[in-house]
């Protein structure tokens, strides 16, 4: 069966960046699981996955467009230490959810500066040529219930 529209998918992945580091992979994991056209994955893998088969082996590289976006300067910005009530002790790497005018957006922090604390609402992966190696595990229809729920049941997904 060929990855299509509504295929429930199970792949295999090792994310690497443009200095061949890895970021991210599957390895020793359950195969990542998501339902093909719902958008649960960046648009540029989604899109290399059509029309692939179980124990396909694909090298998939994904632009910042058509993954985490560029780099927004804008999202950069500078708060004062009073906003993180709370939390004891501000440091770079530390990930809090803010509440911005477009809504919630999870921001990591970059710089702590005496009263001063640097945050990047960037996502951490934004800006980055990325490549993925990706080994299709599995690849099944989506049933009328994981369809209208937009994410996977059972195996890899939401047990509910
Ligand atoms: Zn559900």
């Amino acid at each position: 069966m060929q990855i299509a529209q509504n295929s429930v998918v199970a792949f295999h992945y090792t994310l690497t960046n443009d200095a061949g580091e890895v970021l991210d992979s599957s390895e020793g994991r359950e195969p990542l699981t998501y339902i093909h056209g719902s958008g649960n994955i960046i648009p540029g893998l989604e899109k290399k996955l059509e029309g692939a088969s179980a124990g396909e082996k694909l090298n998939v590289n994904v632009s910042p467009e058509e993954g985490y976006g560029e780099v927004q300067e804008q999202l950069m910005q500078e708060v004062p230490r009073d906003a993180f009530q709370g939390v004891e002790s501000v440091e770079p790497g530390m990930q809090f959810q803010a509440q911005t005018e477009g809504g919630p957006l999870m921001v990591t922090v970059k710089k702590v500066e005496g009263d001063t604390v640097v945050v990047d609402g960037n996502h951490p992966l934004a800006g980055q040529q990325l490549t993925f190696d990706v080994e299709i595990a599995n690849v099944r229809e989506a049933s009328e219930e994981e369809i209208e729920h937009g994410h996977v049941h059972g195996e890899g997904g939401v047990e509910h």
